[in-house]
């Protein structure tokens, strides 16, 4: 495993002049530690495992080997066979991010002047749009898992002639129930290719597949969250305060951008309610609005339009949201992971974020397990005019925890709110 190192410039990493010509435009001073890290490898045919998180720059980093290789390729074969093939495949779990990434690998080629073709498929939209796109194939196609199930089975495209694969937020695409979808998939892929996998945490399930899918991969594990560019504070809170407290921070700090998280798609609404009530506009991003309307939200979001947005974990993804100063745990996530990619949503590639978790008594053991797991160790911080009554946790300590046995059939009280899922 490697860690950090300063970073050389984009020339030195062996990339060609169109993509170099591009970044410069992008006004990429230097590549990030897992580019640095990561591109020659890439470039030199080696399989990649990379934990890394949204932030990291980890697009560029499988996008501009991918599209080099592309143009390479092409320009010593000119005359490859058309049909419905794609040679450099991206599976990612979300709609969003297969826009956003797609978005990225457009732009990264814009000086190869539209040789090299691009498409996103995702679910949720018309599917026969994308058959129209497939047409005589792709040479980079970014895809989420069932709908490109979908478009093989109706012959729109072959995966046999993939020769990069490319597992974006893989951890994720597993936790997110894509088992079977990815074996389906992998199934249909010539075992002679290059594989790159990225996942921003390792569980168990991830392990089986890096073992099952790479090939003596080159490993690169990069700090998480980079301490320089992100600010993570807690604030203790009393129960039923919480919003009360929000909305006292937006207005005081001014905040504009501001990434709230919580736990349902209702207490985006509830939550968007009270804040209006004090005078906070908040615009809400969750699975139960339309493509459509998540799309603009987004947008306007992203323009500056909106200042604050309350979201459910599907927005912790992928989002590519450039500056985004502030992120706010209104909820806590359920699990530490989870924790790690909300507040990767702040401070990315060289800007100073915060990170703000507001915490109850209820919430306090929770929060300790999700520092002790990301190897954190927080300040309790308070707000004045907001002071936390000890005594509200002091009671609350001193309340039995559970029934005795034998006492009936046990009830589970705070049952979890249903998981925002809408996934593709
Ligand atoms: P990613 O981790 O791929 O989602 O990238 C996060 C953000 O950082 C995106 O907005 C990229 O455009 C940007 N980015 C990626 N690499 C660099 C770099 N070397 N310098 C500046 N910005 C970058």
């Amino acid at each position: 495993m490697t860690t950090t190192t300063t970073p050389a410039n984009f020339a030195e990493l062996g990339l060609i002049s169109p993509l170099l010509a591009r970044l410069t435009e992008l006004e990429y001073q230097q590549p990030t530690p897992i580019q640095a890290q990561a591109i020659p490898s890439v470039l030199a045919g080696r399989d990649l495992i990379a934990g890394a998180n949204t932030g990291s720059g980890k697009t560029a980093t499988f996008a501009l080997p991918l599209l080099q290789q592309l143009h390479q390729a092409k320009a010593s074969e000119p005359k490859n066979a058309k049909g419905n093939y794609v040679t450099g495949l991206v599976l990612v779990p979300t709609r969003e991010l297969a826009k956003q990434v797609a978005d990225s690998i457009k732009s990264y080629a814009t000086h190869f002047n539209g040789a090299i073709k691009t498409v996103a498929v995702f679910g949720g939209v018309s599917v026969n749009t994308q058959m129209l796109a497939l047409r005589g194939g792709t040479d980079i196609l970014v895809a989420t898992p069932g709908r490109l199930l979908d478009l093989i089975s109706s012959n729109a495209i072959k995966l046999d002639r993939v020769k990069t694969l490319v597992l974006d937020e893989a951890d994720r695409m597993l936790s997110l129930g894509f088992t079977e979808e990815l074996s389906a998939l992998l199934a249909l892929l010539p075992n002679n290719k290059q594989t790159l996998l990225f996942s921003a945490t390792f569980p168990e399930q991830v392990k089986m597949l890096t073992q099952a899918l790479l090939n003596d991969p080159v490993e690169l594990q990069l700090q998480s969250v980079d301490a320089s560019t992100l600010v993570q504070r807690v604030f203790s809170v009393n129960k039923g305060e919480k919003t009360a407290v929000l909305a006292h921070l937006i207005k005081q700090h001014q905040w504009r951008q501001a990434l709230i998280f919580v736990n349902a798609k209702n207490s985006c609404e509830h939550l968007a309610d009270k804040l209006s009530k004090r005078g906070i506009i908040a615009e809400v991003f969750h699975g139960d609005r339309g493509q459509g309307a998540r799309t603009r939200v987004l947008e306007a979001f992203k323009a500056g339009e909106i200042d604050v947005l309350i979201a459910t974990d599907i927005a912790a993804r992928g989002l590519d949201i450039e500056k985004l100063p502030v992120v706010i745990n209104f909820d806590l996530p359920r699990s530490p992971a989870d924790y790690m990619h909300r507040i990767g949503r702040s401070g990315r590639a060289g800007e100073v974020g915060l990170a703000l978790s507001l915490i109850d008594y209820e919430d306090s053991h929770h929060f300790k397990v999700i520092e002790k797991k990301n190897k954190v160790r927080l300040e309790r911080e308070q707000v004045e005019g907001f002071e936390v009554d000890e005594s509200q946790a002091l009671l609350a300590a001193a309340k039995p925890m559970a029934k005795p046995e034998g006492t009936g059939k046990k009830k589970r009280k705070n049952k979890p709110a249903p998981v925002d899922d809408f996934w593709s």
